[in-house]
């Protein structure tokens, strides 16, 4: 990822989390991720997604961000089986 789009990230980022009314709980530190239970910051955060109508997310440690990215195509797949059958 360049820095660029870091930058954007970044600004984007705590927008959407103020928005979510989310960045209190990050920086009082009430914010786990999903895979290995850490506790994240704005700094360690690897990603956001949704699940069961929450927002949850995930430290930026590879495995972690890895394990995220493996249970998203897990959903997509599900969601793709779906709609087939309907
Ligand atoms: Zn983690």
């Amino acid at each position: 990822m360049n820095n660029k789009i870091n930058a954007v990230f970044e600004d984007n980022l705590k927008e959407v989390l103020i928005k979510l009314k989310l960045l209190d709980p990050i920086n009082n530190g009430e914010i786990v991720c999903r895979v290995c239970g850490d506790v994240i910051s704005l700094e360690t955060i690897g990603c956001m997604f949704p699940l069961d109508d929450e927002v949850q997310f995930c430290c930026d440690k590879i495995l972690c961000i890895q394990k995220i990215i493996e249970l998203q195509s897990t959903i997509r797949q599900i969601a793709k089986e779906r709609i087939k059958n309907e």
